[in-house]
């Protein structure tokens, strides 16, 4: 059987990774000519951790990474609404949660991908998928094309051609905020702890995330009701406008960044969609369900996808491919769309602009019982593997 996988980003590896561990040859085509370095930081919740321990790269991860241990939130003046005990959440889950820069990952997985031979294709950018009795075969822009016996799009949220074959409409949609990403490093310690702090304003917020005591990644993120042009030399006098007035740690994040380690990106996402596949075709990752950033949840979800794709693939007993579609979307489809809605609901709430709103919101926060949420995120994020909450 050839199986093939548009896109070579964190689903699309970690898929091959999987289905390589279970015995299927797998070969990856990916647009860009290396791995992407594109991306500030992720972290890999325990539902992360429990794949990646599968995918055998869970140690590499813990020496890179930053074992993080509380969420706090504060309000843009640096008062305290709220603190979201991650270790607890780590025990309830029976996996650790890590804070690691994006490219770092990347090379991760990328490594473990070349050790089991997962053949990677770069600079094979695609360019359509057509049907062909029955079958989608893969044209790339260099002429070459493929007809495999599985396709599986990974190709993000953007502009999936995948999507666009299974779904017809692939037009994702701007969520009206922007966020800048950034990765911070210093010779000196700047954290005296590894947490994640969480700073809401009235339409705007900005997040650090520690990876070490000297190194993070931070996003600030702004209500923008259109997408403008992105004008790198000027990110620094956008944010320094934005956040001058936040708690000074905020500022030195700003300042002490290189400009090379900035980039904006203006926030989009899909409405959840209920079919994943068509005829040889099946989709993952963003391409299937992209949630925003204030879900915390994509490349975590992109990593549980490949994990159950590669289940059902192998415990097939020789069903028809539409039926291990069907059942590879079923086990994954409420899971992905929740976590969606849910991004939407906090990124609402984190960016809405009025003052007594948000006031609200701030006390409610202060009042919220966190042991409580964390109960629910180890529930809810847990469902579906074989983990513990
Ligand atoms: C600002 C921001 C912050 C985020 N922070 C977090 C976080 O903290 N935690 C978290 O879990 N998630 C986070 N996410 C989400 C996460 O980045 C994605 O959900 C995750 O990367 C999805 O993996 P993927 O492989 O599906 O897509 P991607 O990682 O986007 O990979 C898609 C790959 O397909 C390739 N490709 C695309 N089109 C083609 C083509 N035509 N031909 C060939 N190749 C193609 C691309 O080059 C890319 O390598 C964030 C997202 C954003 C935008």
């Amino acid at each position: 059987m050839t199986i093939c996988i548009l896109g070579g980003g964190i689903g699309g590896l970690s898929t091959a990774i999987a289905l390589k561990q279970a015995g299927f040859e797998v070969d990856v085509y990916e647009r860009h000519s290396k791995p992407s370095e594109i991306g500030a930081g992720i972290v890999c919740w325990p539902n992360a951790s429990f794949v990646l321990e599968q995918l055998g790269v869970l140690d590499k991860i813990a020496k890179v990474a930053g074992s993080i241990n509380y969420m706090n939130r504060f309000s843009s003046s640096g008062e305290s609404i709220g603190s979201l005990n991650i270790t607890e959440l780590n025990l309830l889950m029976k996996y650790p949660s890590y804070s690691i820069i994006r490219k770092d990952l990347m090379n991760i997985l990328t490594e473990r991908s070349l050790e089991l031979n997962v053949n990677i294709h770069y600079q094979h950018n695609v360019e359509s998928l057509s049907d062909n009795n029955g079958k989608a075969c893969v044209q790339f822009s260099h002429g070459k094309h493929i007809k495999p016996d599985i396709i599986i799009g990974a190709d993000g949220r953007m502009n999936s051609l995948a999507r666009k074959y299974v779904n017809i409409d692939n037009k994702q949609i701007y969520q009206g905020f922007i966020n800048w990403i950034g990765v911070f490093e210093s010779k000196f310690d700047v954290f005296t702890e590894l947490s994640v702090s969480d700073y809401w304003g009235e339409g705007d917020r900005f997040g650090i995330v520690p990876i070490s005591k000297s190194k993070a990644y931070w996003a600030g993120g702004t209500v923008s009701e259109h997408i403008s042009d992105a004008s790198p030399v000027r990110y620094k006098s956008e944010l320094t406008s934005l956040f001058s007035r936040w708690p000074s740690i905020i500022t030195k994040m700003i300042n002490e960044t290189p400009l090379s380690r900035i980039n904006k990106i203006y926030v989009h996402d899909h409405d959840p969609i209920n079919n994943w596949s068509k005829n040889n075709v099946i989709l993952l990752g963003d391409a299937a369900h992209s949630p925003l950033p204030t879900s915390g949840q994509g490349a975590c979800q992109a990593l549980e996808d490949a994990w159950h794709l590669a289940n059902c693939l192998r415990n097939n007993n020789g069903a028809e491919l539409s039926l291990v579609f069907k059942q590879f979307s079923e086990l994954r489809m409420a899971k992905t769309s929740g976590i969606i809605l849910g991004g939407r609901q906090l990124a609402t709430s984190i960016f809405n602009q009025n003052v007594e709103y948000c006031q609200q919101r701030n006390l409610a926060s202060k009042q919220t019982d966190y042991k409580m949420v964390v109960a629910g995120m180890a529930k809810s994020w847990s469902s579906g593997l074989p983990i513990c909450s």
